[in-house]
């Protein structure tokens, strides 16, 4: 079977980006995979929106993932293609704990296929707030690492929205403030989550590029496509006091990402049986 490497071994990679993921990304892609990473720098990825909120969000993050990828295909030669998402939220299930979702997304043209991964993570700084006084602005720096990390600044007056970023040092940031508090009233504070002024970021989209990088060393048995792996979990594991199917995971699906090769793994472990806590039937 031929392996995951000698597929990628000096093929280009055309990574879209202009926030310098690629930091975090390159390294990663040429140890693991043995790729040649280049910048696509040219697409004006802007036009998908921007994390300002200069220009409103209209796809949902997959989407516009996939189609920063197949924008780049009207720029380049290139037939292996790879863009990245980020959004910040409260987690799903914990919460008001803020955290980073961050997508990949890899095209290759070549050999018709195409891959996608995600991680959630609580490791992240994102937060804002109303500034009333310098104080306030001076403690919110501080909880967010700035001036590793960026902030933006944001205030409206009459129907004029300021937004001011890429301050370098607390003088910067305090002049910034005391410019806008001159002419409004209202101001706030977020912090700047473009990854190349957010390092914790960077270090979330390093480790989903080990993710994905991972992934694509695992090869299908029946096509030998890269990307083997985890697709979906199948429920069902059964109640150790009544023997029915409970919503815990029986098993999980890996699929091949070309073919419709499937295996399925099991989750039974020396306990074997889901805890009656979880049952519908013994614990309505
Ligand atoms: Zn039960
Ligand atoms: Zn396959």
């Amino acid at each position: 079977m031929a392996s995951s490497l000698t597929y990628f071994q000096g093929r280009e990679l055309a990574i879209v980006t202009k926030h310098k993921k690629e930091e975090a990304i390159v390294p990663v892609f040429e140890s693991k995979l043995g790729l040649n990473c280049r910048v696509e720098s040219k697409i004006d990825t802007d036009q998908l929106g921007t994390f300002s909120g200069e220009i409103p969000r209209y796809l949902d993050q997959i989407s516009a993932a996939r189609k920063k990828c197949l924008l780049a295909f009207d720029f380049t030669d290139c037939d292996l293609v790879l863009s990245s998402e980020g959004s910040f939220g409260p987690h799903p299930s914990l919460f008001f704990i803020p955290s980073d979702f961050e997508v990949l997304f890899l095209i290759d043209k070549k050999n018709k296929w195409e891959l996608k991964e995600f991680i959630l993570s609580t490791d992240t700084n994102f937060a804002s707030a109303e500034i009333k006084n310098e104080n306030d602005l001076i403690k919110f720096a501080e909880k967010s690492g700035f001036p590793e990390h960026g902030l933006i600044l944001k205030a409206s007056n009459g129907g004029v929205n300021s937004i001011l970023k890429d301050f370098s040092n607390l003088d910067e940031l305090l002049t910034a403030f005391g410019s806008l508090a001159f002419k409004t009233d209202s101001i706030f504070v977020e912090t700047d989550m473009r990854a190349m002024r957010n390092p914790t970021r960077m270090e979330v989209i390093k480790a989903l590029a080990n993710k994905m990088a991972n992934r694509l060393l695992t090869s299908c048995e029946q096509c030998e496509t890269p990307g083997f792996g985890f697709s979906r979990i199948v429920s069902g594991m059964p109640c150790s006091n009544c023997g029915n199917a409970t919503r815990q995971a029986l098993h999980e699906i890996h699929s091949c990402i070309s073919c419709k090769h499937e295996k399925t793994i099991s989750l039974i472990d020396s306990k074997g049986f889901a805890d009656p806590q979880i049952c519908e039937y013994c614990n309505p």
